[in-house]
């Protein structure tokens, strides 16, 4: 059964070794992950499915699983040489995934035994009590919107066999040029981008969001809504009430923290 399920961001200034003095401009958003750790505490999950942009090494038309029995979490990429944390892979459920999608989907196994930001910036925060919780990391494909919805209903059909407690984490951030002065440049759309999907997200329609204007998109540069299709595909059928924790754009780039709170 799902027990938790959220769309969190990846900053790595989110990290207080990598953010310093920097992490203050995010305090809503530390604050939110802070209570979503709580919930999933609380969920007391035998599995956390972490869903990333940035895990699929391969980055091209598969979904990746990532079978490396042990996953290390550091941010030495980012100047940090302190953070080290290490989680256990639930690699039985991994190869269920597999198997029961690569009819469906291209869909290939890696082993990385380092992961990627995307996966790690949320695993840091929401494992804090977790550490010996068993991960199952997802990498989504360069495939179309509806195949990643497709692709989390099949993972739930899994998640039903398995009798397990499943938390689900989609990482993603919204869009990369709501500044003028973000990294990617500006768009005088990405703004528009933000507000719809989080009007999607609270009216719950995938529909809409699968209808989206393929510019606006474009125009956004936002690396999580291929992460965020996966997680209401899985979820999609189950009573669910959408509760956004926090929403921050100190640095140019849309950062959503929700919580989908599963009945
Ligand atoms: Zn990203």
């Amino acid at each position: 059964m799902i027990t938790f399920a959220c769309f969190v961001p990846h900053s790595p200034i989110l990290i207080p070794e990598v953010g310093k003095e920097n992490l203050d401009k995010l305090k809503d958003t530390v604050k939110a992950y802070k209570n979503l750790e709580e919930d999933l505490y609380s969920a007391k999950p035998d599995i956390i499915i972490i869903i990333s942009p940035h895990a699929n090494s391969q980055a091209g038309q598969f979904f990746t699983i990532n079978q490396s029995p042990y996953f290390n979490l550091n941010f030495k990429k980012f100047g940090d040489l302190v953070t080290k944390v290490q989680l256990v892979n639930e690699i039985g459920f991994g190869y269920k995934i597999k198997e029961s999608c690569e009819d469906f989907f291209p869909i290939i196994l890696t082993a990385d035994q380092e992961l990627d930001y995307g996966s790690g910036v949320p695993l840091f925060y929401l494992t804090e009590h977790l550490r010996q919780t068993k991960i199952v990391s997802i990498g989504y494909a360069d495939l179309s919107y509806s195949d990643h919805v497709k692709f989390g209903q099949l993972i739930r059909k899994q998640i039903n066999l398995s009798g397990q407690r499943v938390a689900i984490i989609a990482s993603g951030d919204l869009s990369h040029k709501l500044h003028k002065d973000s990294p990617a440049g500006y768009s005088d759309r990405a703004q528009e981008f933000d507000q719809t999907i989080m009007k999607l997200i609270q009216e719950k329609d995938i529909d809409k969001i699968l209808d989206l204007d393929q510019e606006l998109i474009k125009e956004s540069g936002a690396c999580g809504l291929r992460s965020l299709l996966i997680l209401l595909g899985i979820i999609k059928e189950l009573n669910y009430q959408p509760v956004q924790l926090s929403y921050q754009s100190p640095f140019g780039i849309g950062y959503l923290v929700e919580n989908f709170e599963v009945k």
